[in-house]
């Protein structure tokens, strides 16, 4: 038994049953939002019984979840969730932060925080009765619908633009998925994998059509919030393209805050890259969004025309959030940066560190501030823009005395 209700349009407020398939507004088109009883909830689970549950994956969080638990445990799954949060005391001084967390998602089975998003998809999919799952993706949500439907033993389509980095297209190929690499943009690739789903029939794991899916991203909120023994930071960080990512961790904090689990919202740094950010300009400038041309190395955010503009808007404007953009050189640096704390993000995984950094340079936010700033994509992904990023290695003959001299023209002597 769930506590998901029904599924209300966020555009005209018309109410649908949540069932396995539904998509977007039947009447407007707009994107739904899966609402639960929460007074259901609120006695069902406490913070207390939620300490003692032994499950280390986001299915701990069953009761906020819009599933049939029967049929979550009768499927083979990866251990996504239950990502950890660094408390990294050396950043946050340098920052002139009071506490900041880093919330490294990257460690998820497929290396991204969209694990969350297509385990829930593979659950869903079951729940419908089918088998064939299909969307398009900028990589990782490619990758980890790949991975996460391997491991149940289902059927794959996976239409990614042509530029998509090289790591992720190996984890599709690995993972067995049929994979169809488009020559076009992202905005071709989710139309064209549109037209197929709908012509043979597929479950659709496309960013936003299928409110579902942020339901599972919304885990990465209710973990943050139970990591902190539900203390809320004054803010949280975070990278976005399509707006999925940003509106499921709101979404998160707000069914926490409506189940009496938090008693305040943080508000959330919205970031994009200067070369792409029509989010972020529709809410600076106060209009609605227009598409963007896309360009950044932050393949993964990399959305002129985002799926989900509004639920990411909502969690901007209804948080008294910030938007922040930086450039390709400022990822660079924030990639760098955290991997001086042993963290290794992909560009789009450490956008949000690096708005971050750039907000308390600009002075955004208030020196003392509490922060959890969410890794959303591991290094591994994207290596030629972690070399970028951190420069090739030292190059020598192997003999000792060339070793010591090149240390001491580097200036860094070998003690
Ligand atoms: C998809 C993704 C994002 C952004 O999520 P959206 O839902 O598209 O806003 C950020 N970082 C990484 C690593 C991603 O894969
Ligand atoms: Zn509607």
């Amino acid at each position: 038994m769930s506590f998901a209700r029904s599924a209300v349009c966020v555009k005209c407020g018309a109410e649908f049953e949540a069932t396995p398939t539904v998509t977007t507004c039947k009447k407007c088109g707009g994107i739904l939002d899966i609402k639960y009883d929460y007074e259901g909830i609120k006695k069902a689970l406490t913070p207390a019984k939620l300490k003692d549950r032994r499950e280390q994956t986001m299915w701990r969080y069953m009761e906020f979840l819009p599933v049939d638990p029967d049929v979550v445990g009768r499927i083979n799954k990866l251990k996504v969730g239950c990502s950890p949060l660094y408390k990294v005391d050396r950043l946050a001084e340098k920052l002139g932060l009071g506490s900041l967390w880093v919330k490294d998602d990257g460690i998820n089975p497929t290396a991204s925080l969209k694990d969350r998003a297509s385990a829930m998809a593979v659950v869903k999919a079951t729940e419908a009765g089918m088998t064939t799952i299909a969307c398009s993706s900028t990589g990782n949500a490619a990758s980890s619908l790949a991975g996460n439907a391997a491991a149940a033993g289902y059927k794959t389509y996976i239409f990614v633009p042509e530029r998509a980095p090289k790591g992720k297209v190996s984890q599709l190929m690995i993972f067995g998925a049929n994979v169809i690499s488009v020559e076009g943009n992202y905005e071709e690739t989710f139309k064209l994998s549109a037209e197929a789903i709908d012509r043979f029939g597929w479950y659709n794991r496309n960013a936003a059509i299928n409110p579902y899916l942020m339901e599972g991203k919304k885990t990465v909120g209710l973990e943050i919030a139970e990591q902190l023994d539900f203390k809320m930071p004054d803010y949280i960080a975070i990278s976005v393209g399509d707006g999925c990512t940003i509106g499921g961790l709101w979404k998160g904090l707000k069914d926490l805050h409506a189940a009496g689990f938090i008693d305040r919202l943080p508000r959330i740094i919205s970031v994009q890259s200067t070369g792409c950010y029509p989010i972020n300009r529709a809410v600076m400038e106060n209009k609605p969004w227009e598409p963007m041309e896309e360009n950044t190395i932050a393949d993964s955010i990399a959305v002129g025309v985002p799926r989900n503009p509004d639920k990411a808007m909502n969690a901007i404007r209804e948080s008294n959030g910030i938007c922040v953009n930086v450039t390709d050189e400022e990822i660079l640096a924030a990639m760098k940066l955290l991997g001086g704390y042993g963290i290794f993000g992909e560009p789009a995984g450490v956008t949000g560190t690096a708005g971050l950094k750039k907000a308390c340079e600009e002075g955004l936010i208030p020196k003392g501030a509490s922060v959890v700033s969410v890794v959303t994509g591991n290094g591994l992904k994207d290596t030629a823009n972690a070399i970028k990023a951190a420069g090739e290695p030292m190059k020598l003959r192997p003999e000792l005395p060339l070793l010591i001299e090149a240390f001491k023209k580097a200036g860094k002597p070998l003690e």
